[in-house]
């Protein structure tokens, strides 16, 4: 099937855009690589009047050093920080958590803000940025506000994004030297959503300590008091007390399925502590 008439614009700039968002009265719909937008349009899932694409604008393009945050612009493409373009990210989780999505043809195009806006439960930005507790630029033509990541996901493919609002950019506290993560994910294949992962971020300078389980059937959860105890102790949990973890964050899950998830959160955590590194 073909999406229903649209009309598309560019806007030059993102002032411009705002304003097409604002006159739009929630008909218009910001567009960035349109790889989950398309196939919604295609399948008449998404229905807008118009659409004004956001993923060329210069301000949402970029990588910058604000304030000790690092601020990644929300047009900048999946590909461009798996490939380095950003000197900032280069050898960072996110150029790992980049080439990992989807395949490359998706990741060519494919954008932060967009993914987090389409809040799949499943997508690794959604999982990422929850545990690197990043903040959410989100602006619109009446102005700007941040928005942490724990409180803008409510829901499978359900944010706290009103109409007229964008994703700017996304704020990412800069990690110490000697932090360390793991990103794991299953899936059945190559290139597909994962079925269960975990993203775990660990920096002793700062005390920040995050443990995040991800592709459940809302938002990603994190499990504080695991992540705490793995901080102080360094070492690999009890499979009791990762199932006690999971159990609490993700009570509607059978018995396979925490099974999957505990399975990978070890695999994670292997990652932090380096056994994987070491073994390969
Ligand atoms: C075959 C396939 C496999 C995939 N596999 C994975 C995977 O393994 N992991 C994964 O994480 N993702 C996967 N994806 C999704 C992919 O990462 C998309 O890039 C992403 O979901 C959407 O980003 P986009 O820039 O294309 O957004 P669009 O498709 O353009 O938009 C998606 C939604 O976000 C809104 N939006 C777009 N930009 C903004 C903005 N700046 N501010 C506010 N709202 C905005 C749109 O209105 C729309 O509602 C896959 C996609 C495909 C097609």
């Amino acid at each position: 099937m073909k999406a229903a008439l649209f009309d598309y614009t560019r806007p030059a700039d993102l002032q411009q855009g705002l304003q097409l968002l604002a006159e739009g009265a929630g008909d218009t719909k910001p567009m960035g690589g349109s790889q989950s937008l398309g196939p919604m349009l295609n399948l008449r899932l998404a229905r807008p009047r118009a659409v004004v694409d956001v993923s060329r604008l210069p301000g949402m393009r970029e990588v910058t050093v604000e304030a000790g945050a690092l601020r990644i612009g929300g047009s900048v493409t999946h590909a461009e920080i798996e490939d380095g373009v950003f000197p900032e990210l280069r050898g960072t989780l996110l150029q790992t958590v980049a080439a990992g999505i989807a395949y490359r043809a998706v990741r060519n195009r494919g954008t932060v803000a967009g993914s987090l806006a389409h809040a799949d439960p499943a997508a690794d930005w959604v999982l990422a940025m929850t545990a690197l507790a990043a903040r959410l630029e989100i602006v619109s033509a009446s102005g700007k506000r941040l928005l942490p990541m724990e409180r803008f996901m409510l829901g499978a493919y359900t944010t706290a994004l009103e109409a007229g609002e964008l994703i700017a950019a996304v704020h990412i506290p800069r990690l110490g030297a000697d932090a360390r993560w793991g990103y794991t994910k299953f899936c059945r294949k190559p290139g597909e959503f994962a079925e269960a992962s975990c993203c775990a971020v660990f920096d002793a300078d700062s005390g920040f300590a995050r443990i995040v389980i991800g592709a459940l059937d809302g938002a990603p959860r994190a499990l504080p008091g695991l992540a705490a105890a793995f901080a102080a102790s360094g070492a690999l949990p009890s499979r009791d007390e990762v199932q006690a973890a999971i159990a609490a964050a993700a009570p509607g899950k059978d018995a396979v399925d925490r099974k999957l998830i505990a399975a990978t959160l070890r695999r994670c955590l292997e990652e932090v502590l380096g056994h994987e590194k070491e073994s390969a």
